[in-house]
């Protein structure tokens, strides 16, 4: 079976089960991720065959890919590998006349379920919509991760900051005064 870097659903048709894989480079543009802060390389590898329906296509395989995202909780770069498996339906795009709602009925009930109206499918939009499931919303560079300061900025991972002091100041200094209070009821 020779792979192609598109799905052709007329070849499903006509020869059965149809391999395809491409490798592409993808940029934080393509993502439409916030979380994404340097794009890499992705691979796509696949085989499309007949879905139960009437016109529907099955599309079975993996996506692998490296991106930089950026830490939630300090900001700080985190190199991401993923690679995942997936399935999608395709089914033919319901006409303009049927009933809006039942269309939307049918996409939150089945999110494996995408509606083609062209018969090729282009490897590299199949690939992005993947990562973008994929990539995790709150991305930690560890899960211990401690942040920035909420008062000045700094990166609590790399040092403290002076505002970590003062508060460590008030606390022993609160200590202190009841301390001081627990002494003279002593000495009364
Ligand atoms: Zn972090
Ligand atoms: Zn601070």
């Amino acid at each position: 079976m020779t792979k192609t870097s598109y799905i052709d659903f007329e070849k499903v048709d006509d020869y059965g089960p149809q391999s395809a894989a491409a490798t592409f480079a993808v940029e934080p543009a393509d993502l439409e991720r916030d979380e994404i802060v340097a794009g890499g390389e992705v691979t796509i590898d696949l085989v499309a065959s007949e879905g139960h329906l009437e016109r529907e296509y099955l599309v079975e395989g993996t996506v692998r890919y490296t991106a930089d995202l950026t830490c939630s909780r300090c900001l700080d770069p985190v190199p991401f590998a993923n690679t995942s498996d997936f399935t999608v339906r395709f089914r033919p795009r319901p006409n303009e006349t049927a009933n809006l709602a039942e269309e939307m009925e049918i996409s939150a009930e089945e999110l494996d379920v995408e509606f083609y109206t062209d018969m090729r499918v282009d490897l590299r939009t199949l690939a992005i919509e993947q990562i973008q499931l994929s990539v995790p919303m709150k991305p930690l560079c560890d899960a211990a991760c401690m942040g920035l300061c909420s008062n000045c900025g700094a990166n609590l991972n790399a040092a403290g900051c002076k505002c970590s002091e003062t508060v460590m100041d008030d606390r022993w200094g609160g200590l202190r005064d009841i301390r001081e209070q627990l002494l003279k009821k002593k000495d009364s």
